[in-house]
């Protein structure tokens, strides 16, 4: 089997209230090896949100700023606001072997595999809509415009889950986690994260003198 001396890159979307946030701290919790990117957004903290752990909050001329200065991996915008990976600390982690995960939406997933095309992206689905829209209120933390439109964003968002490599049901937090892990295992086989790997054999190969 491959030794990757590297990590490897996570990329998780899915529609606001499907669960990402409560599958992946209950996933990251058992799992040391694996780090989880903090976004920068432009969007106001929640209650109890701090910055540098659930975002870094920025205004939006910093943000712009971060942009121009090629310090973001992907970045777009979502309800009016700037959402994106600060590009430092992924290239590092991933650098020092950890995987590494993201969890945005999908403009940026599809950015994210544009220029890092060995990224796994995973989508997270609700069972049913019904359970979504169930989710997405009983949060509290949005009113019932900001619902109405994360709803309309779910629905689009929806229909890129074509563009992903797994797809995963929140049904149970538990179970969800469970098969969070059965994916980083499986990506490990992939023939995109094995690429270089591939290669190498391939130089060797090509260097053996040819028997006649
Ligand atoms: P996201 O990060 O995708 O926007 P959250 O993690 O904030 O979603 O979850 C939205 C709401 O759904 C929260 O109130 C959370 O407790 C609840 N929730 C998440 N996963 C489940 C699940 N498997 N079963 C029941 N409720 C869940
Ligand atoms: P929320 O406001 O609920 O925290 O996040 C709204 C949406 O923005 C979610 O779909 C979340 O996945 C996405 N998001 C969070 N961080 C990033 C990011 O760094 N980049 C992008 N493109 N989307 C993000």
């Amino acid at each position: 089997m491959p030794v990757n001396s590297q990590g490897r890159l996570f990329v998780i979307s899915g529609p606001s209230g499907v669960g990402k946030g409560t599958v992946l701290a209950r996933f990251l919790k058992d799992r040391p090896d694996v780090r989880l990117s903090v976004s920068a957004t432009t969007r106001s903290p929640r209650p109890g949100e701090r910055n540098g752990e659930s975002y870094f909050f920025l205004g939006r001329e910093e943000f712009e700023d971060k942009i121009s200065a090629g310090g973001m991996l992907e970045y777009a915008q979502y309800n009016n606001e700037y959402y994106g990976t600060p590009r430092a600390a992924v290239e590092s982690w991933v650098r020092e072997g950890y995987d590494v995960i993201l969890e945005i939406e999908v403009q940026g997933a599809m950015q994210v595999r544009a220029r890092w095309p060995e990224a796994v992206l995973v989508f997270i689905m609700p069972p049913d809509f019904e359970t979504l829209r169930a989710r997405l209120s009983g949060r509290g933390t949005e009113d019932e415009q900001t619902i109405r439109k994360r709803l309309s964003a779910a629905v689009r968002e929806l229909k890129s889950a074509g563009d992903y490599d797994f797809v995963l049901v929140n049904d149970t937090v538990e179970g969800a986690a469970q098969a969070l892990g059965g994916i980083l295992e499986s990506a490990k086989y992939l023939v995109k994260t094995n690429q270089t790997f591939i290669m190498e054999v391939m130089k060797d190969a090509e260097a053996e003198p040819v028997a006649n």
